[in-house]
């Protein structure tokens, strides 16, 4: 399996839209790995992990098929990883010649949330985006273009069953944990003895240890040392780190040292890891 992070920030991008503090005016000076769009990733190139607002940007930087993509999975409601205005463009009119349905999957808010938008525009049968919705409850394997999809309880915004998801093919498994804090209970019992090639991590706030809601470096390091105490990794397991907010304070060569001295990796917009 191969995973591309096309975006790599927290909500408000980094730069942030309206952010003057030090460390966004430094990343605007530097450029590069510095820049970081909101989160969204792309599983062997054809099965998308959230719809933030930059997915557009994501399309023309990263040559991202987008009108061939059949697959969404969404993790929570949140603006950063969900903007269903932007699929409104999937009508008459405004897209052509489309591979078909987009088939999203996600909890119950991402599900009233796309209502609401589709109640917005409603016009006309032929009109109507061509958009299909499955609401998926916890811990309920479904079976998605030959991979097994599992979404998991995250620790994030209690107001809704935000997942994490555990993605499986031909005997290879991936973890892609954002956004959440320390895991849930339910979720660590569900790991337990389920061995993972590549973790990603929500380290939000880098150098800061959170209760809850996100994580930073520290947090990720018991993590890390919990999934490998369970057999959840080993050796084997790739451990990458992303979802960064400009509050953190560690532009990326930092964050990529800091996070090398446990064996993790930085992600970075564009960063592609197969395992
Ligand atoms: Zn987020
Ligand atoms: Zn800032
Ligand atoms: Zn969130």
């Amino acid at each position: 399996m191969k995973i591309q992070y096309l975006g790599t920030a927290a909500a408000e991008g980094w730069p942030g839209t309206f952010c003057r503090c030090p460390q966004c005016r430094e990343a605007r000076r530097l450029g590069g790995k510095n820049i970081r769009t909101r989160s969204q990733a792309v599983i062997d190139d054809r099965l998308l992990i959230d719809f933030p607002p930059d997915t557009y940007m994501h399309m023309l930087a990263y040559g991202l098929d987008l009108p061939s993509i059949g697959t969404l999975f969404v993790t929570h409601s949140h603006q950063d990883h969900w903007y269903p205005e932007e699929l409104m463009l999937r009508r008459n009119g405004f897209a052509a010649d489309m591979a078909g349905i987009l088939d999203i999957y996600g909890n119950d808010a991402v599900g009233k949330s796309l209502e609401q938008s589709l109640k917005e525009v409603e016009e006309s049968p032929s009109d109507m985006p061509r958009v299909a919705y499955h609401e998926l409850k916890e811990f309920c394997p479904c079976q998605v273009e030959g991979y097994v999809w599992t979404p998991l309880k995250a620790a994030h915004n209690p107001k809704e069953n935000c997942f994490i998801y555990m993605v499986e093919k031909e005997g290879k498994r991936l973890l892609y944990a954002n956004d959440s804090g320390y895991f849930p209970e339910e979720t660590w019992e569900f790991l337990s003895g389920l061995h993972f090639d590549l973790v990603s991590l929500d380290c939000t706030l880098q150098k800061i240890r959170l209760k809850t809601g996100h994580m930073g470096l520290p947090n990720n390091v018991d993590v890390a040392e919990r999934l490998r105490k369970i057999g959840c990794a080993d050796s084997r397991t790739k451990f990458v780190v992303t979802h960064f907010s400009h509050n953190g304070g560690w532009l990326h060569e930092e964050m990529a040292v800091r996070a090398a001295e446990y064996g993790f990796c930085a992600a970075y917009d564009g960063m592609t890891v197969e395992v």
